[in-house]
Parts: structure tokens; C-alpha cells; sequence
């Protein structure tokens, strides 16, 4: 299917790695010109480079912390105009619900559900006067289900999840589509993360944390960035033009839900 964006530009946050760089490769594969950004420069210029070789699309790549002001500006000057925006940032770190203060809950607003808010506040007034836009966050099934030990994400990503409720169906008669993928355990440096932390707390392999997380899964695996960023790039599509403020499950199934 032709996604209809081909020659549009998208600003792809935290997107040398993982999901954020399976939507990179996924809108580049359509033709869409990036601006990525990553902390560390190397992989970023790397990542940047085989994306340029691989579809032949313009990439800018800036290296910054995108949860910082600093950071957030530089990407934003470097990005100008962008018809499509897919926010991004690591997730909070995994605890007890007595573990955090309110300095951690902070740092977790301000990564996961302030710098996404000050992203579309930026963007998506351009994408308004030009008549066409597409915004996807990258949230977590944390909004769908609790995850016990991530309590951080669960507050953080909830607070987004109703900003964006209201923001999407305010702009959405002038072209602008804003919705949310909600990614269950997908194969990437996070979900190593997350099963080290598992190994470690019960004295197992990292193949014993990953086997026991699959069996939990009725896909019965973790999902790949590729899957991941076909999805986004649905998302971003002209195709897509009706889904407003939806929050899209990638989950292998694991939500034990009806809806
Ligand atoms: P990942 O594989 O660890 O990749 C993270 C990417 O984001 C890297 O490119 C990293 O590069 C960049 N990054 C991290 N913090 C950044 C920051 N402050 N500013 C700019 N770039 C930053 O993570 P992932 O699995 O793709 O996860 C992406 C998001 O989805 C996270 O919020 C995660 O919590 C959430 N999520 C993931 C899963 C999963 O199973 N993978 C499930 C649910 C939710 P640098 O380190 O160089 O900055």
C-alpha cells in the first residue's frame, strides 16, 4: 500500500536505537525526509548514514537530550517546519511504588509526559495553518494495564494519554491527526534492560527471564522495531486521516482485554 507521504518531513525523537529507529527506517522506506535525534552523537550519525544509504532520503541528525529545554530547542531549530512528528524518549526506570520521590516523578513527567506536551505545542501549530499533520507518540501498554514495577511510566504516560484525549479532537478539523502506540515488550535495548533487572531479582538467565516474559505473551515472542514502525508509518499516513486520539496496542496480545 502507498502510505501518500512520500516527500514529507518528519521530526523522529530518540530515534537512533530501538522503536524510535524502527519509525525512522519505516517513514524513510515511504520517502519521508527526517530530522533524528539521539543523546550520543556516534550511533546517531551512524544510524543517520544507513538511512540516507538505504532509502535516499535527506537526514539531519541531532544529537541532544530531548527531555531537556536546551536539547528540545536545538532539535526544534534544526527541525523547522515537520508535517509529521513522532515523540520518543527512554522510559523511566523500573521500582516499588513506596521507592519514588517526588524529584523521580519529576524527572519521569518532564521525559514522558512535558517534553511530548512541548513537542506538539511547538509542530503542531505549523501543521494546523498548512491544513495537514500527523503526531504519534510512543507510550507504553502501561496506559492500557498497569505494569506493577513501572509505576513511573504508569503515572507519566497516563498524564499524556489525557492531554493528547482533548488536544487531538481540537485540531483534528484542520488536518492533524495525533494518536498514540502503546508497545508491549518489543526486542530492543529496553527489553534487555527490563529482563536483566528480572534475571538479577530472581537469580535466573536473561534466556530464563525472556522465555518466562514469552509465555506470558499469546504471540508467545517479543515484537521487532520493524513491526513496530510499519505501524507508525500507518499511523502518519494519508490512510490515516480519521484515527484521532486512538491509542493503538502493539502487545503480542499480552492486555487481557476485550476492548
Ligand atoms: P531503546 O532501545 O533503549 O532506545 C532508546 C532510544 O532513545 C535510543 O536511540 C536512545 O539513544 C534514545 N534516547 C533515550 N533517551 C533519550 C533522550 N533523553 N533524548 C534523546 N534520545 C534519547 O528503547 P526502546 O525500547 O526503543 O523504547 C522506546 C520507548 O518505548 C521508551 O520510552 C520505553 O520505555 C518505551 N517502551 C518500550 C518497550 C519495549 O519493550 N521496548 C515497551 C513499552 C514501552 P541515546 O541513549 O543515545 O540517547
Amino acid at each position: 500500500m502507498d502510505m501518500g507521504i512520500k516527500g514529507k518531513r518528519a521530526l523522529v525523537c530518540a530515534s537512533s536505537k530501538g522503536l524510535g529507529r524502527g519509525c525512522a527506517e519505516a517513514l524513510a522506506a515511504e520517502g519521508v525526509h527526517l530530522v533524528m535525534n539521539a543523546r550520543s552523537d556516534g550511533p546517531l550519525q551512524e544510524a543517520a548514514q544507513a538511512i540516507r544509504e538505504a532509502h535516499g532520503v535527506e537526514v539531519t541528525a541531532v544529537a541532544a537530550d530531548i527531555t531537556s529545554d536546551e536539547g528540545r530547542a536545538r532539535v526544534l531549530e534544526a527541525a523547522g517546519q515537520v508535517d509529521i512528528l513522532v515523540t520518543n524518549a527512554g522510559g523511566p526506570p523500573p521500582g516499588m511504588w513506596t521507592d519514588w520521590e517526588r524529584e523521580d516523578f519529576i524527572k519521569a513527567l518532564d521525559a514522558n509526559m512535558l517534553t511530548p506536551i512541548a513537542l506538539m505545542k511547538a509542530l503542531v501549530p505549523g501543521m494546523m495553518d498548512r491544513g495537514w499533520g500527523r503526531v504519534v507518540n510512543i507510550t507504553s501498554q502501561s496506559v492500557k494495564a498497569p505494569i506493577a514495577v513501572l509505576g513511573l511510566s504508569n503515572s507519566a504516560r497516563a498524564g499524556l494519554t489525557g492531554y493528547v484525549a482533548g488536544t487531538a479532537r481540537q485540531v483534528a478539523e484542520r488536518g492533524v491527526a495525533i494518536n498514540n502506540l502503546l508497545p508491549g515488550i518489543h526486542a530492543t535495548d529496553r527489553a534487555v534492560s527490563l529482563d536483566s533487572g528480572v534475571a538479577e531479582k530472581q537469580g535466573i538467565t536473561m534466556d530464563e527471564a525472556r522465555a518466562q516474559r514469552e509465555a506470558t505473551i499469546p504471540a508467545r515472542r517479543y515484537g521487532t522495531p520493524g513491526e513496530f514502525g510499519a505501524a507508525c508509518a500507518f499511523l502518519c499516513s494519508q490512510h490515516a486521516g480519521f484515527m484521532i486520539g486512538q491509542n493503538v496496542l502493539l502487545d503480542g496480545g499480552a492486555t487481557n482485554a476485550t476492548i
